[in-house]
């Protein structure tokens, strides 16, 4: 059979490969890799089965478990057009699905059709992070940035790296910096609430723009006195402050903690910061007979593989335990996971077992996911990985 992609090297991937790629995945890990023979780093390649049928057009890593990720079911030729296009795509699905927001996600990597690209909107900043090979080739960084730079016209574009994954890659160290313009920071817009936004500091690239949506609905519920546990530079706290008597954001990192405090007076809000480990705090405030109205989980992805997902639902437990300790009946539980290895339906387990636990019932109020500008693509679940239940309290008598 002639190859369709006559252009391009050919790797050749197992049964178990190809159908993977038939139920709709994009990766094929390298022990489903037949043949890769001459295939440079992180090049485009034609990919077929053992028996040289054509399955499409892959990104290929020579480093990465991820040996492949499919671009496309046909042969591509033109890999600067196709990107291009791709590009164009993303930026014109968030114009349908953003609203009240001039901070987004513009490409959210398989979930774009542009595996291994992440690029983020911070009003007139873009903030890029290439996370393989054949995102990082030198040709495929100025088709990203030139379509970046041309459609979206920014003041500046910085790149964020994770030296951690371009180790894994096998690719050159490098460093966080501006790639275009001189603009570092900026102010950005959500739901009507302000932020300062530093495009070469913080965590991630900057912000937690996939609970943006969730601030606002969580907002419609909040009220009374409020903590918001593992707050970050104040997402949730800003938002809360607007219908909450009193809020009260902790965590960890100090300068998250000095953005938050000028986020609240760039929105002239009064919000107390603890700086302290939640595990500590929500011991103690538990201890001391606090309680509250409202309270906010968002830690961070306590299960980073499989290996440690035991661990990871004790630390969600207990966290969950203790804030449900303190709420009042009547309060509202915002409660997180961002880890992707835990399911939305072992999470609502989680959160199911410790009400009982400390005798409370939970209504659910919403059962959400990440915002639509981090689109969950079917059939790749590895795209989904938020979970945020907003859940109404009472007692158990
Ligand atoms: N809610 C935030 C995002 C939270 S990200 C928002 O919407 O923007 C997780 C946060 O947990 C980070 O800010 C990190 O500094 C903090 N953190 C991590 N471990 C912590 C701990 N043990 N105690 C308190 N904060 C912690």
């Amino acid at each position: 059979m002639p190859s369709q992609s006559s252009s391009l090297p050919v790797v050749k991937i197992s049964r178990r490969g190809a159908k993977r790629l038939q139920d709709g995945h994009v990766w094929v890990y390298r022990s489903d890799i037949v043949s890769a023979h001459g295939v440079a780093p992180g090049t485009a390649v034609g990919v077929t089965d053992e028996r040289g049928k054509f399955l499409g057009t892959a990104l290929y890593s020579s480093a990465s478990q991820i040996a492949i990720r499919m671009i496309s079911p046909q042969a591509v030729n033109d890999l600067h057009s196709l990107l291009c296009e791709r590009i164009q795509a993303a930026i014109s699905y968030r114009e349908r699905v953003v609203r009240n927001s001039d901070a987004y996600r513009i490409i959210f990597s398989e979930a774009d059709f542009l595996p291994g690209l992440i690029v983020d909107r911070y009003n007139d900043l873009v903030s890029l992070q290439i996370l393989t090979q054949a995102m990082d080739a030198e040709p495929v960084r100025q088709t990203v940035v030139s379509g970046l730079s041309q459609r979206l016209k920014p003041a500046s574009i910085a790149e964020r790296v994770d030296p951690r994954i371009r180790e894994l890659e096998q690719l050159p160290a490098r460093a966080s910096g501006l790639i275009q313009g001189e603009k570092s920071s900026t102010i950005v817009s959500m739901n009507g609430v302000r932020f300062h936004y530093e495009a070469l500091e913080g965590q991630k690239t900057g912000s937690f723009l996939d609970q943006r949506e969730n601030y606002a609905a969580a907002a419609r519920y909040t009220h009374g006195e409020a903590l918001d546990v593992f707050c970050y530079q104040g997402g949730f706290a800003l938002h809360l402050a607007q219908g909450c008597s009193k809020v009260t954001g902790v965590d960890s990192s100090r300068p998250a903690l000095e953005v938050a405090d000028r986020n609240a007076a760039l929105n002239s809000r009064e919000i107390e910061w603890v700086e302290a480990n939640a595990f500590d705090l929500l011991r103690d405030y538990a201890d001391a007979g606090r309680r509250y109205d409202t309270i906010v989980l968002d830690p961070p992805a306590f299960a980073k593989s499989k290996a440690n997902l035991d661990t990871a639902l004790r630390g969600y437990k207990e966290l969950n335990l203790r804030a449900l300790k303190m709420l009042r009946p009547g309060g509202i539980l915002v409660t997180c996971c961002c880890s992707y290895h835990v399911s939305p339906a072992q999470y609502l387990e989680v959160v199911g077992v410790s009400a009982r636990d400390v005798h409370r019932s939970l209504r659910i109020l919403e059962d959400r996911g990440q915002a639509k500008d981090h689109p969950i693509l079917l059939n790749v679940s590895e795209t989904e990985y938020l979970k945020c239940v907003i859940a109404f309290v009472s007692n158990l008598k």
